[in-house]
């Protein structure tokens, strides 16, 4: 198969390796050991814009949960 776009920013992932469970926190309060390692991750950004595009509901992606996606979505339509 063709890499596509996605599955290159998927190669430079911080994540990788990392278990599963980490960046699936019950709660917002148990996402900071996720968190930490997206925010050492060199594709964060690409990370976060996929995941806001995309809909993600659950899990840590860009360094974001999903509470905080789901704001970030709303404060972007209120701006537009
Ligand atoms: S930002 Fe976080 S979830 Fe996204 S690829 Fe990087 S480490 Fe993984």
């Amino acid at each position: 198969m063709e890499p596509t776009k996605t599955s290159t920013w998927r190669q430079r992932a911080a994540c990788r390796g990392v278990e599963p469970e980490v960046f699936y926190p019950l709660t917002d309060e148990e996402a900071d050991e996720a968190k930490a390692v997206c925010f050492s991750c060199t594709v964060r950004e690409r990370c976060l814009e996929w995941a806001l595009a995309n809909r993600e509901r659950d899990g840590v992606w860009g360094g974001a949960t999903e509470r905080e996606r789901r704001r970030m979505i709303r404060q972007r339509r209120r701006s537009a």
